[in-house]
């Protein structure tokens, strides 16, 4: 069997919360061993059912603060008053070792990694398929506060509007279908030419 070696890319999927961006990841993270998921650091309150480490490492501002003097961040942005951080080591081990990292993060994370990484980033942007959708997904979690959901929906419309901002624009009407999605986009960006290791021997090899 011909063994092609790659880099790992980058796949940012972003959304506004409850678009189901936490669903189509976990469901491709259980599909594609090749990807797995870069866990963000952020100084919000754990909510009930999240795991320290897998989740997010719940972190104290204090420390937060010392890991973003002290460089360990690839990114971080202030979103909805608490901040959240991209740990960077362990995303340079995944891709260096040709594993695809991918991220949950917003739109400013999202330019942030673009400007650093170039094109070894791949961004999905998730849409609900109504705004009316959006607040009944919202609802149905139940996880949040009243007035939390209130400024998620105000800020739902501010986050949509970085949409421009992204390679690929999916309107997650059904999950499977968005799932499916994401994993053509993920087989074609795996195949560009720059991420392939090797190629030139393997080509000369072809032309004797
Ligand atoms: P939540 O608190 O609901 O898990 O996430 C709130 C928002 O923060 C989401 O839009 C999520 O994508 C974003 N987010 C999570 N981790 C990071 C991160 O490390 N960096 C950035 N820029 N945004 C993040």
């Amino acid at each position: 069997m011909v063994n092609i070696r790659r880099k790992g890319l980058m796949l940012v999927l972003s959304s506004p919360s409850g678009a189901g961006k936490t669903s189509i990841s976990r469901k491709l993270l259980e599909l594609d061993d090749q990807i797995k998921m870069s866990v963000s650091a952020t100084t919000r309150k754990m909510r009930t059912g999240e795991v320290d480490g897998k989740d997010y490492y719940f972190t104290e501002k204090e420390k937060f603060q010392d890991m973003v003097n002290k460089g360990e961040f690839l990114e971080c942005a202030l979103v909805f008053g608490n901040y959240y951080g991209t740990p960077e080591k362990p995303v340079y081990e995944a891709i260096d070792n040709g594993k695809d990292v991918l991220f949950d993060i917003d739109w400013q994370g999202t330019i942030s990694l673009q400007k650093k990484c170039g094109r070894k980033v791949v961004s999905i942007f998730i849409l609900p398929p109504s705004m009316a959708e959006l607040e009944k997904r919202l609802r149905a979690r139940a996880q949040d506060e009243e007035s939390v959901i209130k400024e998620r929906m105000s800020k739902a419309s501010d986050e949509i509007s970085h949409w421009l901002v992204y390679d690929y624009i999916l309107v997650n009407e059904n999950i499977d279908q968005t799932v499916e999605r994401v994993k053509h986009i993920l087989e074609a960006e795996r195949h560009k030419r720059f991420r392939l290791k090797g190629m030139e021997g393997f080509v000369g090899g072809l032309l004797g």
